[in-house]
């Protein structure tokens, strides 16, 4: 059994063929799905398609990239919605450092007040980081989180994995890994504990070799399965079922009825 620990299935994009997604994720093997929010507008919709889809687990923040659609009282709502409304998490959150990025200031104050509720709530958090994860393990150290989670898409080097791990985060690895070019990111995941990251795809994002310009879907975790299993000289079976342990580890409420 597979699991697809981020994903934007809620976005409109799937909305033309989701429920056959879904039934092909299920016979592939692909069981479960963490969907994590983007923006405030699109919470409410997140929470019902999780009560529809009982396979889905959800988080619910304001994504640093979407910024723009952002303000300060939907923080305020924060709270409540995770309460409310089945969050295993809050995410994804978290500093992007990208050209064309929001200014960094904002983007910190909004993390330093999300990490607050999830803290709060004693709730673990889904961290979107681009070339920040100095600025994300400072913010961290302020606020005195402790409440671990994961560092999706994480692309950093071992001393900096190792940060993460010890503040209780697991690294989030997925299609990039299936790239020639990504030999870094290789030589990190050969070198890190089993107990150190999940598999994920940021579908609709982030296409695995071979597959660029094509709509990323779950689907595609056994083949990151296959490659991680590949670069880590363990067995896909290994690799799914280690994954799964990490997941229930730093997600407790995973396997909780919250609907
Ligand atoms: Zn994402």
């Amino acid at each position: 059994m597979f699991i697809d620990s981020h994903c934007h299935l809620d976005f409109n994009v799937f909305d033309v063929q989701r429920d056959e997604l879904m039934s092909r994720c299920y016979e592939r093997g692909v069981a479960e799905f963490l969907v994590p929010a983007t923006e405030f507008h699109r919470w409410s919709r997140l929470a019902t398609l999780a009560k529809q889809y009982s396979s889905w687990r959800v988080a619910y923040g304001l994504h640093p990239y979407f910024l723009t659609s952002a303000t300060l009282d939907q923080i305020e709502c924060l709270g409540d919605q995770c309460e409310h409304y089945g969050a295993i998490a809050v995410g994804e959150i978290g500093i992007d450092c990208w050209p064309g990025a929001f200014e960094i200031k904002v983007q910190m104050d909004y993390f330093r007040r999300q990490l607050q509720v999830a803290k709060a709530l004693s709730l673990p958090i889904i961290v979107h980081a681009r070339k920040s994860y100095d600025l994300v393990l400072k913010c961290l150290r302020e606020t005195g989180f402790k409440s671990g989670g994961v560092i999706h898409a994480f692309n950093g080097s071992l001393v900096q994995a190792e940060r993460f791990v010890d503040l209780g985060f697991v690294l989030g690895v997925g299609g990039t890994i299936t790239y020639p070019r990504a030999q870094k990111a290789q030589r990190v995941l050969a070198a890190l504990h089993h107990s150190a990251f999940v598999l994920e795809t940021d579908s609709p994002d982030m296409p695995l070799s071979g597959f660029q310009g094509q709509l990323n879907t779950p689907l595609s975790i056994p083949l990151v399965a296959q490659s991680v299993a590949e670069i880590r000289g363990e067995s896909v079976e290994q690799v799914a079922a280690q994954t799964y342990d990490n997941l229930l580890r730093v997600f407790p409420k995973w396997n909780e009825v919250l609907f």
